[in-house]
C-alpha cells in the first residue's frame, strides 16, 4: 500500500515540475530575471527532474523485488510447511497418538484458565489441504472455532506467510480477522502466537476475550511461553510415540510367543500374527502362504487379510517370475516400492497385476522345521510404501513367527504321543475317551449311531505269572496288533487298561459289527503268541453296545460294553456278547 502511494506521489510531482519546467520559463514572470538566473534555475530543476526520475525507477525496482521475494517467499515457506508436518508426523499424530491429543487438550485447558480467555484454539497448518486445522479449543462461548479454514483474509494471509507473536486491540479487529469462525462473536482482544517445531512453522496459537485490551505484553509473552512448551512437547511426543509403536508391536509379539494356547487352530494363530501386523504396517493385502511337508512342492495360501477380490485362501501361488520367487526360493526378503518398474512380473499368478493394481510390496521368508518354507507377503496400492526399517521388521517378526510355529509342532508331537500307549503304539485310555466323546457328539448331530467294542484277555494274568512280565508285554503287543489289522483305519483302536482294549466303530449299529468283532475274537485265538520258549494261544472276551439304544452318553455306553464283556467272560470266555436290555 505504502509502496503504491510514494509512486502516485512521485508520478504527481513529476508532472508538476515537468510542467514548470516547460511552461512556466516562457510566462512574464521570467521577464525581468536576468539570464543568468533563468539558466541556473533551468538546471536546478532539471537536476531535480533527474533524482527524481532514479528514485522513481529505484523505488519501483525494489517494489517489484519485493513482490518477487514475497511470493517466493510464500512458496517456500509452504514448501516449508509441508515438509516441517511431514517431519513431524502431525498427519499420524493427530489421529493416533493419545500422548499428542492429551497435551493439546492440557496446553488449551491452561491457557483458558491462565488468561481467562473467552475462546483458547491451536490450529495446525495441512500443506496437503492448505487450510488450518482445529487440534483442539476450549471455549466459554457457545460459538465454538471452525475445525478448519484457509489462510487467506487480511490477517491470516499475512500471519501465515509472516507468522510473529502479535496482540490485536479491539480498534484493530475487523471481521475479516475473524476467519475461525462462522459466526464470530463480539472480540475485543486478539492474540496469536506461532507454533514452530524444528525451526519450522507448523500453525498456531490464539486466543481471544470479549472486552477490550484485555491483554498486554506479559500476557503475550506468556502465549510465547506456552507455544514453545507446546514445540517442544511435540517433539519429544514424536519420538515417544515412534518407540510406543515399537514398543507396542514388540509387546504384541511377545504376547503371541507367551501366550499363545498350544492347541490353537494354524487359522487363529495366523489372525493374531495378522493383528499385531495391522497395528505396525499399512497394507492393503496379508497375506501368509507355505509349502506343507506332507504336500506337494506347491505354495498355498493359508492366511489373508484385506483385498477381498484377490487370491484367498487355499490358491497355489506361481513362483516363476512372481513376486514370491525371491522370498521362497532364495530365501531372502524382498522390498518392492514399485511393481510397475521391479523386475518382479507378477504377483501370484502371470499378468495378475492389470487386474489388481498394487504397487508397492514387502515379503519376508519364513523357515521352521513345521513348514518347510512360506511367507508373509504385505501389500499396498500406494507406491513407496515400505522402507528398508520395515524390511527389518517384518524380518524379525518372520523369524519370531517360524520359532511360533516349531514350538507348535514340537507341542502338537508331545501331544500325539500323550495320547499313544507306549506299549501297544494304539491309543491309550485319555485319548480313546476324548474320541469315543467327539465321536459321540458327531452322532448325535447327524443322528446316526456307533458301536463300542470293549475287549478283555482272557487268563492273562497266567503269562504274566508263568513267564513273566515281559512275555506279558509281547503278548498285550501282539493282541494291540491284531485288533488294530481286524478293524477299518477309520475305526478308534485303543487300549483301555491292562489288558483290555477298546474299539469304536463309526456310523455303524453293533449287529452290523458283530462280524468285525468275530473276525478279532477268531483271529487273537488263532494266533500262536510266541517269544523266547513261550508258546501259547490266547482268548479274549468282547462285549458291544451301540449309540444311542444302549446308552446316550460315554458312560453308559462304556457301562452297557463292560456289562455285556463280563457276561461273555462269565460264559467262559473266547466269545462276542451284545449288550441286551434286561427284561
Ligand atoms: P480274566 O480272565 O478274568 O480277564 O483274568 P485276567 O488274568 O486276564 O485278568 P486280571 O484282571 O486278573 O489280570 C490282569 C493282569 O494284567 C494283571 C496285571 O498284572 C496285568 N497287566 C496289566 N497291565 C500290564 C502290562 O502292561 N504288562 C503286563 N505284562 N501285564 C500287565
Ligand atoms: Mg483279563
Ligand atoms: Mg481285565
Amino acid at each position: 500500500m505504502n509502496n503504491l502511494k510514494s509512486t502516485w506521489i512521485v508520478s504527481i510531482l513529476l508532472i508538476v515540475i515537468l510542467f514548470l519546467f516547460t511552461v512556466y520559463p516562457s510566462t512574464d514572470a521570467f521577464v525581468n530575471v536576468p539570464e543568468l538566473f533563468q539558466d541556473v534555475f533551468r538546471i536546478l530543476l532539471f537536476v531535480a527532474i533527474l533524482s527524481l526520475m532514479v528514485f522513481l525507477l529505484t523505488e519501483t525496482n525494489n517494489w517489484y523485488k519485493r513482490c518477487q521475494m514475497l511470493s517466493e517467499g510464500s512458496n517456500k515457506n509452504r514448501k516449508d510447511k509441508e515438509s516441517s508436518i511431514n517431519a513431524i508426523g502431525l498427519h499420524y499424530k493427530i489421529d493416533t497418538s493419545e500422548n499428542y491429543q492429551q497435551l493439546i487438550h492440557y496446553l488449551t485447558g491452561i491457557i483458558h484458565a491462565s488468561l481467562m480467555a473467552q475462546s483458547v484454539f491451536i490450529y495446525l497448518f495441512n500443506g496437503e489441504e492448505n487450510c488450518y486445522i482445529l487440534q483442539e479449543s476450549s471455549s466459554s462461548h457457545k460459538t465454538q472455532p471452525l475445525k478448519s479454514f484457509s489462510c487467506e483474509g487480511e490477517l491470516f494471509g499475512n500471519f501465515h506467510f509472516n507468522p510473529k507473536p502479535d496482540l490485536y486491540q479491539s480498534g484493530q479487529i475487523s471481521q475479516d480477522y475473524l476467519k475461525y469462525y462462522h459466526n464470530p462473536p463480539k472480540i475485543g482482544t486478539l492474540m496469536l502466537v506461532p507454533i514452530s517445531v524444528n525451526g519450522s512453522y507448523v500453525g498456531f496459537i490464539g486466543t481471544d476475550s470479549v472486552d477490550k485490551e484485555t491483554w498486554g505484553k506479559e500476557d503475550l509473552d506468556l502465549l510465547i511461553a506456552f507455544s514453545n512448551l507446546f514445540s517442544n512437547a511435540v517433539l519429544q511426543i514424536d519420538v515417544v510415540d515412534q518407540q510406543e509403536v515399537y514398543i507396542s508391536f514388540f509387546r504384541d509379539l511377545f504376547r503371541l510367543n507367551t501366550e499363545i494356547t498350544f492347541g490353537i487352530e494354524p487359522h487363529e494363530l495366523y489372525k493374531q500374527a495378522a493383528g499385531i501386523l495391522k497395528k505396525f504396517f499399512n497394507f492393503d493385502k496379508l497375506t501368509f502362504a507355505f509349502k506343507n511337508k506332507d504336500h506337494s512342492s506347491a505354495l498355498t495360501i493359508e492366511y489373508v487379510e484385506g483385498s477381498e477380490a484377490d487370491y484367498t485362501i487355499g490358491h497355489e501361488i506361481n513362483l516363476k517370475k512372481g513376486v514370491w520367487e525371491p522370498i521362497i526360493l532364495q530365501n531372502k526378503p524382498t522390498l518392492i516400492k514399485d511393481y510397475d518398474k521391479s523386475k518382479v512380473e507378477f504377483r501370484f499368478q502371470p499378468d495378475d497385476l492389470k487386474i489388481i493394481p498394487f504397487r508397492s510390496a514387502l515379503g519376508i521368508p519364513i523357515s521352521s522345521a513345521a513348514k518347510e518354507v512360506g511367507g508373509i507377503l504385505i501389500e499396498s496400492f500406494k507406491i513407496d510404501n515400505y522402507t528398508k526399517e520395515d524390511v527389518e521388521t517384518l524380518s524379525l517378526f518372520g523369524k519370531n513367527f517360524a520359532e511360533i510355529l516349531n514350538r507348535l509342532t514340537v507341542y502338537q508331537s508331545m501331544k500325539d504321543l500323550a495320547m499313544v500307549d507306549g506299549l501297544t503304539g494304539i491309543y491309550n485310555h485319555r485319548a480313546f475317551k476324548e474320541r469315543l466323546q467327539v465321536e459321540i457328539e458327531r452322532s448325535r448331530r447327524y443322528d446316526s449311531n456307533l458301536t463300542l467294542i470293549i475287549l478283555d484277555l482272557d487268563k492273562f494274568k497266567r503269562i504274566n505269572d508263568t513267564y513273566g512280565h515281559l512275555h506279558g508285554d509281547y503278548v498285550l503287543k501282539k493282541s494291540a496288533n491284531i485288533i488294530r489289522g481286524s478293524v477299518r483305519t477309520v475305526d478308534t483302536v485303543a487300549r483301555y487298561g491292562g489288558e483290555e482294549f477298546a474299539v469304536i466303530l463309526i456310523n455303524a449299529d453293533k449287529k452290523s459289527c458283530i462280524n468285525t468283532a468275530e473276525r478279532i475274537c477268531k483271529n487273537i485265538h488263532s494266533f500262536l503268541f510266541e517269544k523266547d520258549g513261550m508258546t501259547e494261544r490266547m482268548s479274549i472276551s468282547i462285549g458291544m453296545s451301540e449309540y444311542p439304544c444302549d446308552g446316550d452318553d460315554m458312560a453308559s455306553l462304556i457301562s452297557s460294553a463292560d456289562m455285556a464283556m463280563y457276561r461273555a467272560k462269565r460264559a467262559g470266555g473266547n466269545q462276542v456278547i451284545m449288550f441286551e436290555h434286561e427284561s
